[in-house]
């Protein structure tokens, strides 16, 4: 390997694959402080510094949990935070084969000339900060571009500067060796139908990908974080099935064989939901050059946090709801789960869904 990815290639190459691995996936712990108040605030915790410590260190720590994870994602405060007895997270998290990685987009702002769209902002420093987050052991990133569903939406505009933001952020990260974890969000909000969702979702992601070769990204070096392909929120909902199909389909025709992996967000699919059209995608007997697994926010600590509720007391409880969900969706990763997980918490769906 040469030119672009400089000294970094066959470490990217081999980041990627491993987080990819099958049977394992993403837990998603990288909520803004402005998101995690909603969440805490649901279970009536302050948002302070120390209660998403706390928050953050029984998921890390949560018993067994490590063997159904490749990687955790974190926001920077996180990255720097360590248990109460001091060991930095980043560490405890190695021990047990999970890569630490970073958000860095810096949230979304209106695209001017569109009707409410928008970009992702954070490229200012990019490099810098991606070089600074390595150093203290973080292994790949993340970036969320959103894209919504309307009667223009998404205009074109939107789709190309969204997939060029995506692209910049990509080869900046592989430049200082993260691996770039590419967010294109279609989010559900809507009345639309299956159809025009998985339209929609094939257009973003083939430019996406078009942009990601334009911008000389080692794909093979990059791992996708695709909503499902599923009706609106406003809508009917369809099978695990029918969205297993829909959602397959749309990747084999846009995502190229080179990406290792393909970790699906939650996107306010209920715990269980998420789960079972995971499972239903890796039960599909069809081509699928890539591994299919999560990176879940909701679908992962939803019920976690409704049961520990800010109390020590209550974190064995928690952190066995955690394993559950982790586990059930390892099995969703090999396509061997059969319903059995117990636990749900009912509709996640949040409109209009800032992370
Ligand atoms: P959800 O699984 O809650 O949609 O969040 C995943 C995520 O990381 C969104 O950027």
């Amino acid at each position: 390997m040469s030119a672009y990815w400089g000294k970094y290639a066959d470490e990217l190459i081999r980041t990627a694959k491993y987080v990819a691995t099958p049977g394992k996936g993403i837990l998603a712990a990288d909520e803004s402080t402005t998101t995690i108040d909603a969440r805490l605030s649901s279970i009536n915790v302050e948002n302070t510094e120390a209660n998403r410590q706390a928050l953050r260190e029984m998921l890390f720590t949560a018993p067994g949990v490590h063997q159904y994870l490749s990687g955790v994602l974190m926001l920077e405060e996180t990255l720097y935070q360590k248990t109460v007895a001091g060991k930095p997270f980043v560490k405890l998290l190695k021990e047990g084969g999970v890569m630490t990685g970073i958000k860095v987009d810096t949230g979304t702002i209106p695209l001017a000339g569109t009707n409410d769209e928008t970009m992702t902002q954070g490229h200012d420093g990019l490099g810098a900060r991606c070089k600074k987050y390595y150093d203290a052991g973080a292994r790949f990133a993340k970036w969320r571009a959103v894209l919504k569903i309307g009667h223009t939406e998404p205009s074109e505009l939107s789709v190309q500067q969204n997939a060029q933001g995506l692209a910049r952020y990509a080869i900046l990260c592989q430049e200082n060796g993260l691996v770039p974890i590419v967010e294109p969000e279609v989010i559900s909000d809507g009345t639309h139908d299956i159809r025009k969702c998985a339209e929609v979702t094939e257009r973003v992601l083939s430019a996406c990908y078009k942009a990601l070769n334009d911008q000389h990204v080692l794909l093979e070096g990059t791992l996708l974080k695709p909503n499902m392909v599923t009706s609106g929120s406003d809508a009917p909902k369809v099978s695990s099935d029918i969205v297993a199909k829909f959602t397959v389909r749309c990747l084999q025709r846009t995502v190229p064989p080179a990406v290792p992996g393909i970790m699906f967000l939650s996107g306010g699919q209920s715990e269980e939901e998420a789960t079972l059209n995971l499972n239903a995608m890796n039960a599909l007997q069809t081509l699928k050059p890539w591994t299919l697994s999560f990176s879940y926010g909701r679908a992962l600590q939803e019920s976690v946090l409704k049961t520990w509720a800010g109390e020590k007391k209550n974190w064995v409880a928690a952190q066995r709801v955690l394993y559950n969900r982790a586990k059930a969706n390892s099995e969703a990763v090999l396509g061997k789960y059969r319903g059995d997980s117990g636990g749900e918490a009912g509709n996640l769906f949040v409109r209009d869904y800032k992370y």
